[in-house]
């Protein structure tokens, strides 16, 4: 099972979160059927995300969109405050050749672009709050990069931010995935950043840890090296979509009457496809009948 853990380092200096998040990947991967590369950048945002969400606690549900200039189109991912994490790529199909390096060459895939984070709280009582949103262009475009640059611009916090997928030619296709997400506290002695830059530097890739059996604090224990940090927290973590039938129901019936006669009339029924899980709906005549009248 994919788990997180949050805790604190260097006497409270630091904030820092890490998550194994094979299986997660590997879910998202069967769901939308995405190319290597489109894969590997469907991951390494799915774990920003849970990350991200880990590390605020004024929301109820927080999105990370990369909308992409380059082949790939966007990127969607959503999480909540429980480890539940869905999304998608716009163009699963949009692939790359490797690297020179042998890596995914993600930053061809997304090209330029803008990515937001947005923070929505209050809606599952009925409050409709104006969402936060934090919005910044794309720096690197292999994610990582991007979003300690959001967490800089936007949030005025330091960071440093590792995020992977290491992949197979075989199903389930998903190695290892997983990240380390480190937050400068105001006030932090800057010699520490400095520290942890070295450490990463030098340590193996934190896909090489996972697949080699790490857990999540074994990832903090590669990042931070002699820098001491204490585990406050543990949540496990999964991909899993909200969506329901009774769900796809009430979003035909709020198409309207006439819609919905002509589904009956043309199709003889209605197909909707949930676009962050892939899962599908079908209603037939009989069932879109008694969705007249409702709206
Ligand atoms: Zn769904």
């Amino acid at each position: 099972m994919d788990q997180l853990v949050l805790g604190i380092a260097a006497d409270e200096q630091i904030r820092v979160m890490s998550a194994v998040t094979t299986e997660t990947v590997k879910e998202a991967v069967k769901r939308h059927q995405t190319s290597p590369t489109a894969s590997a950048a469907m991951g390494r945002l799915l774990t920003g995300a849970q990350l991200l969400a880990s590390s605020f606690k004024d929301f109820d549900r927080l999105t990370v969109r990369i909308d992409a200039e380059g082949p790939l189109n966007g990127i969607v991912a959503e999480a909540d405050k429980r480890g539940n994490v869905r999304g998608y790529v716009k163009n699963p199909s949009a692939d790359a050749e490797l690297s020179m390096k042998g890596k995914f060459d993600v930053s061809s895939l997304v090209g330029g672009g803008m990515l937001h984070v947005i923070r929505e709280s209050g809606f599952d009582m009925g409050l409709h709050k104006d969402p936060y949103v934090g919005s910044v262009p794309i720096v690197s475009g292999e994610i990582a990069e991007d979003i300690a640059h959001y967490l800089l611009k936007s949030e005025q916090i330091p960071s440093a931010v590792l995020l992977g997928v290491m992949l197979t030619n075989t199903e389930p296709f998903v190695e290892a995935s997983g990240g380390v997400l480190i937050q400068m506290l105001p006030g932090a002695n800057d010699h520490l950043a400095t520290m942890i830059e070295d450490t990463i530097g030098n340590s193996p890739h934190v896909t090489e840890l996972i697949r080699e059996g790490a857990t999540p604090e074994d990832l903090l224990k590669a990042a931070l090296g002699e820098i001491s940090f204490e585990v406050l927290e543990t949540r496990p973590l999964a991909f899993k979509c909200n969506c329901s039938f009774e769900r796809a129901e009430s979003l035909i019936a709020a198409l309207g009457d006439e819609e919905i006669e002509s589904m009956i009339t043309e199709d003889d029924g209605a197909v909707m496809n949930c676009g962050f899980c892939s899962s599908e709906y079908s209603l037939d005549s009989a069932q879109l009948a008694a969705l007249l009248n409702r709206s």
